[in-house]
């Protein structure tokens, strides 16, 4: 690689937003902030969870009258 021409590739704190956790990852960036992470994405998890903004599931579902 041609030197000084690359950002510094680092270790950083990845927080997720959603569960709280963290964990390390390499990036050049300070810090990583996350929405979702393998610690509380469904598909990890194996439970069913909604991203819910402002209550529109709730609603969809009220007005269908679905459980
Ligand atoms: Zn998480």
């Amino acid at each position: 690689m041609k030197q000084a021409i690359h950002p510094e590739y680092k270790k950083v704190a990845v927080t997720c937003t959603s569960c709280g956790n963290t964990f390390e990852t390499g990036s050049v960036k300070e810090e990583l902030r996350v929405d979702i992470c393998s610690e509380c994405h469904p598909f990890y998890t194996g439970r069913q969870r909604f991203a819910d903004a402002g209550g529109r599931v709730d609603r969809f579902k009220k007005k269908y009258n679905l459980k």
